[in-house]
């Protein structure tokens, strides 16, 4: 199954299949990619109720855990 993803970046829209997810991270539902266009490295996650993606720079979604640890 693919959903769409937008960077938030560049505002660029792609798709991404759960096949790319690593689930040697322990969460099959988070991944991460690059965005085709500007190249941006991106946590990645499912958005079950939305049939979406959530695309969140990389870089943010590291300071957000810091800010909010669990
Ligand atoms: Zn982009």
């Amino acid at each position: 199954m693919s959903k769409g993803c937008k960077c938030p970046i560049c505002g660029y829209e792609f798709w991404a299949c759960k096949s790319i997810f690593q689930e040697g991270f322990g969460m099959p539902d988070m991944g991460s990619g690059s965005c085709p266009k500007c190249k941006t490295f991106h946590n990645l996650t499912v958005d079950e109720e939305n049939e979406r993606m959530i695309v969140t720079p990389w870089e943010k979604h590291m300071k957000n855990k810091e800010s909010d640890p669990r």
